[in-house]
């Protein structure tokens, strides 16, 4: 019976839809902070294709849509995609518009083809299909159409976590977002840990540096470098912790000895690192050098996030390694190297095991940023025999 509707199910696939949702949802440049208008045509699309949908918003401008079907009594299975995406810095750099999607050579080309628009284009996909099947369903799947995830996801799953937190809206029982996988199942994610340094020396004429000078400058430079020595200890599941310092100023006069200077540290962790740790790394660098330099220093953590994993021996892994192995005939692998972070974290905090499998491209945040679009039909399947096993 389960085979039977699975075939169904697959059969039911049309590519040529999930290209062409993809390419609209392209043409909307939803910068986080402005997603309401690419959510009207989601909003438009639900209501024609007669799928239940609801809005959550704190922010005006920044909407929220869940669309359901399936039986509200049993288990909730959740497919959840942002749909904001990052602004363009170097246009010049693009060989094409980036808000007006081009395909070519099997892929489509645009700004939010990777990250995220097409594997959200595939979830609304899949929904309209499960709902002509809905009545073989034992549970509900929903899909959660976010923003605000590039600025942290405060106003988007964040919020959506609150409500289930209060009780407002049903906790699901598992949680699969599509975020570039490259088709392997992600099972965690870093964690971020972005602090500011200021370092503070003393000022004085360029010429008596060398008497009554403390450089903050150089004092930052030798900072720095000893921050970025390599890691020894990689996790099994993410790999390396990542640092890489993204801001820096200091000094104020082409003749005068700097006094202040300040950098931002953004250190990827990895499971397992706490917050403590984290700290008594950039402390102990700038101990050290305070035996060498007569200097203070303040240190100002910006944003701190665990990083979060879900067991490999979860069921919803192992549905995913069957339904790769099984209807695809893909040996299945899990994705290891990642540093960004992901509305995952929201989920694994609330305890939901919750999966990262989405498409194959690349170039997300950059320049000609791109999606592979068999990998689309791949994940359509993949996306449909997992529901199908969790809720049959
Ligand atoms: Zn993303």
């Amino acid at each position: 019976m389960r085979k039977e509707l699975l075939e169904k199910a697959l059969s039911l696939i049309n590519l040529d839809e999930v290209i062409h949702l993809t390419c609209e949802l392209i043409r909307f440049p939803s910068l986080t902070g402005s997603e309401s208008e690419v959510m009207g045509y989601i909003e438009e699309y639900c209501w024609k294709k007669e799928l239940p949908y609801q809005i959550f918003k704190v922010r005006e401008t920044q909407p929220n849509l869940i669309a359901t079907v399936g039986n509200p009594h049993g288990k909730i299975l959740a497919f959840n995609g942002h749909l904001d995406v990052v602004p363009i810095c170097d246009r010049s750099m693009w060989e094409s518009n980036p808000f007006e999607p081009k395909i070519y050579k099997g892929q489509i080309f645009g700004r939010g083809a990777a990250d995220m628009k097409s594997s959200c284009a595939v979830k609304l996909h899949i929904l309209s299909i499960l709902k002509q099947l809905e009545d073989n369903l034992q549970g509900t799947v929903r899909v959660e159409m976010v923003s605000d995830e590039e600025r942290g996801g405060r106003h988007g799953t964040g919020y959506l976590i609150e409500l289930i937190r209060a009780g407002k809206l049903p906790k699901p029982d598992w949680v699969i977002i599509g975020e570039k996988s490259d088709l392997k199942i992600r099972c965690a994610e870093r964690g971020t840990f972005i602090y500011k340094v200021i370092i503070k020396g003393r000022s004085t004429h360029t010429f008596s540096a060398r008497v009554d000078g403390v450089n903050a400058v150089y004092i930052a430079a030798r900072a720095i470098s000893q921050l970025e020595k390599p890691f020894k200890q990689a996790h099994p599941v993410v790999g390396y912790p990542v640092i890489s310092v993204n801001y820096i100023q200091g000094g104020k006069a082409f003749n005068q000895v700097p006094a202040i200077c300040e950098f931002v540290v953004d250190r990827r962790t990895v499971p397992g690192e706490t917050l403590e740790e984290l700290k008594g790394e950039a402390i102990g660098v700038l101990e050290d050098l305070k035996r060498e330099y007569d200097f203070t220093y303040d240190l100002e953590v910006l944003s701190h996030s665990e990083a979060s994993m879900t067991d490999q021996n979860e069921p919803i892994v192992k549905v995913f390694q069957t339904v790769l192995r099984d209807v695809l005939n893909i040996q299945p692998e899990f994705f290891l190297d990642w540093a960004g972070g992901t509305d995952a974290k929201y989920y694994r905090k609330l305890g939901v095991p919750t999966i990262i499998y989405g498409p194959l491209g690349d170039h997300r945040h950059g320049p000609n940023e791109y999606i592979q679009i068999d990998s689309l039909e791949t994940l359509a399947k993949t996306y449909l025999g997992v529901a199908i096993s969790l809720l049959t």
